[in-house]
């Protein structure tokens, strides 16, 4: 792009520049923009305007283009998403700049979206907001409204309270997850989403490099902690007891919410959890796991399509 001092001086240099320039000048002095600020600063009328003129072309240049907005990415301002302002500053006629209002909502939207952190969730699920979910059905509907509510009222710290979202596969319970998890970002409440067959899975392999502790305490910590798919992962016993176990117990003493999606109810993830892969049944460990779980849900039931061969 060419800058307004190049096409100003480019233009200055034409024989006829005398007349070019009072073309100019009344093209700038007519922009209604530039009019009304005229209007509203009647001493300037008196004034030679020749030293200002650079400055009045640029603004007219950049609001233009705002005028006629393509878009942000689109955006040909000089800095993108910046939009100009014509001031009076020390009797002088002063640009400057302040970021447009779809600059402002793409930076909240960059700065929420930080707030939601994930592992192995796909990206549309992140995406997801409560206004893309489709009523379609009555146990939608009120399960819907019981994440909105959460969503709204959490109070991470001091109230561990969340959900218990049951139901067949593919009825858009990890997808109700994800518009939890974008209402509390607008709450600035930091979340994480976890798959949870990946991550025990991860958790197994961080056995041989030590690295246990550490991506426990990267969970364990989180404002809003999302298991998503619990009972899909082939569990052990050391994965339900020192891992989840250890996590549900430090977010149970710092009044930190969790919320689950499964295909089982409480009963059949009991019965999972039980089975550990060494054959052995351990219904007493498992039992005190699922206490845990369901003293600090709600039970919220989705029922509908499977929405995944629609
Ligand atoms: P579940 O976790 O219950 O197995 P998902 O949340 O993964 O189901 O949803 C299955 C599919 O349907 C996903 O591709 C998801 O993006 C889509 N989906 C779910 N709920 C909705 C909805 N309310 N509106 C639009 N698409 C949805
Ligand atoms: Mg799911």
């Amino acid at each position: 792009m060419e800058s307004i001092r190049s096409s100003l001086e480019r233009f200055m240099k034409n024989k006829d520049w005398r007349h070019r320039y009072d073309k100019l000048k009344q093209e700038v002095l007519s922009y209604p923009r530039i009019k009304e600020f005229f209007e509203e600063h009647p001493e300037w009328t008196q004034k030679e305007l020749e030293p200002y003129l650079m400055k009045l072309f640029e603004y007219k240049r950049e609001r233009q283009n705002c005028d006629v907005c393509p878009g942000l990415t689109e955006c040909p301002n000089m800095m993108q998403g910046y939009q100009p302002d014509l001031k009076t500053e020390k009797g002088q006629p002063l640009v400057t700049y302040h970021p447009c209002r779809l600059k402002r909502q793409a930076d909240e939207r960059r700065r929420q979206q930080a707030l939601i952190r994930s592992m192995y969730i796909p990206k549309e699920i992140l995406e997801a907001t409560f206004d893309d979910i489709e009523q379609d059905h009555a146990s939608r509907l009120s399960a819907s409204n019981q994440c909105l509510k959460f969503a709204l009222q959490a109070q991470p710290g001091e109230d561990a309270n969340g959900l218990y979202l049951y139901g067949k596969f593919g009825v858009g319970k990890t997808y109700m997850m994800g518009a939890i998890a974008n209402e509390l970002a607008e709450r600035d409440i930091q979340t994480m989403m976890v798959y949870v067959p990946d991550f025990f899975r991860e958790m197994k392999q961080a056995l041989s490099d030590g690295s246990v502790q550490e991506k426990i305490d990267n969970v364990k910590n989180v404002s809003v902690l999302i298991l998503d798919d619990i009972g899909a992962e082939t569990t052990s016993a050391w994965v339900r007891d020192d891992v989840l176990g250890v996590i549900l117990q430090y977010r149970l003493m710092e009044k930190l919410p969790t919320l689950y999606t499964s295909n089982y109810d409480y009963e059949e993830l009991e019965t999972h959890l039980s089975y550990s892969q060494k054959g052995g049944i351990e219904q007493l460990k498992a039992k005190r796991i699922m206490e845990r779980i369901k003293h600090l849900t709600i039970p919220v039931f989705i029922d509908g399509k499977n929405r995944r061969e629609m």
